[in-house]
């Protein structure tokens, strides 16, 4: 309890340091050279885990084709007794099987790529400035924003960011880590170096899903490298070590990452955010399967995913009107 507090206030210590640094740099183009080196470090600092989830990426991949796929491919009559193919027509079938996997699971990688550029360089959604959302000194009442919102602070008021001096949509949160009010906020992943919001989000899901299909792939096919491999005498311990080590890690992987995929499926279905999530279980609601924004599930998925569902798994096709992200339907259906 001691240690996760402690290291708590070092997240938040560094996170503060951090702030402190970007709003006293320059930009790049007038930075000094020694402000362009902290500039750089504090970029790769961001951009370290997005680095990390490209090596686990490319390692799992490696693997896969060095220790999975070429065996299957490869003619082992030499070692026959450490092998599941021995007959012409089981070689044949182990040949197709490594084809199919390995180009289902180049399909997945190809768009798990792509998903987590798009997740990282899009931008989430912006509170436009425009008079309708900067707060005014006089009242305000009569801006066209109160009649729409819904979410109200305790004392009835508007919602409000006092950092960035405006007027919150709802479902719109201040990221503390960027600075800056999100519109439809989800959470901040650093997985991805970005917050997770109105814009993102589909880019987001798919990182997870894709992420997610690949690991069972590995999962449900590797286990017979594992098996060859600890039944051939000729595998020095350490490669035994470490085809195991790999495999354990990446069942570990794979059940925290298709929990996380089930998760963001059940609050898609639900019109919820994480943030509206934990706020609800913050609040010890049992009301978990009622959102104020809920418009049925198939209009819930769509919100999500795009108007066309045969678009949903590809990281394309998610055209957001301009006012989107800054108004919600409640009306129910
Ligand atoms: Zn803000
Ligand atoms: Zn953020």
């Amino acid at each position: 309890m001691v240690d996760s507090h402690n290291s708590l206030t070092f997240i938040q210590a560094f996170e503060d340091t951090e702030k402190e640094l970007k709003n006293n740099l320059p930009p790049w183009e007038k930075a000094t050279f020694s402000e362009k080196l902290c500039i750089f470090v504090i970029k790769f600092i961001i951009f370290l885990p997005v680095i990390v989830v490209l090596l686990i990426i490319s390692s799992a991949y490696t693997i896969y084709l060095a220790f999975y796929i070429i065996p299957l491919l490869t003619d082992n009559s030499n070692r026959p007794e450490v092998y599941f193919w021995h007959t012409d027509s089981e070689k044949t079938l182990a040949a197709i099987r490594a084809i199919i996997f390995i180009i289902f699971l180049t399909w997945n990688v190809f768009w798990l790529l792509i998903s987590l550029y798009k997740a990282s360089n899009t931008d989430p959604g912006n509170i436009p400035r425009t008079p309708d959302w900067e707060i005014l000194l006089e009242d305000s009442s009569e801006s066209s924003t109160e009649k729409v919102t819904i979410e109200k602070r305790k004392d009835g008021s508007q919602r409000t960011c006092n950092h960035c001096q405006l007027r919150k949509p709802d479902r719109c949160h201040h990221c503390k880590q960027c600075d800056r009010c999100v519109l439809k906020m989800d959470h901040h992943c650093n997985w991805i170096a970005n917050c997770v919001g109105n814009n993102n989000y589909k880019y987001f899901f798919l990182v997870v899903f894709y992420g997610a299909v690949s690991l069972i792939l590995f999962v449900s096919t590797f286990w017979e490298s594992v098996v060859v491999c600890l039944c051939d005498d000729s595998n020095s311990e350490a490669f035994v070590l470490f085809i195991v080590t790999v495999y354990i890690l990446v069942l570990l992987l794979s059940i925290i990452l298709v929990a996380f995929m089930f998760f963001h499926i059940w609050l898609m279905w639900n019109n919820f955010s994480t943030i509206e999530f934990c706020e609800k279980k913050r609040a010890k609601s049992s009301n978990f399967d009622k959102s104020p924004y809920s418009q049925g599930v198939y209009n819930n998925f769509k919100e999500s995913l795009g108007n066309n569902p045969l678009m949903w798994f590809f990281p394309f096709f998610y055209e957001k009107s301009k006012d989107s992200g800054l108004f919600f339907n409640t009306k129910k259906y």
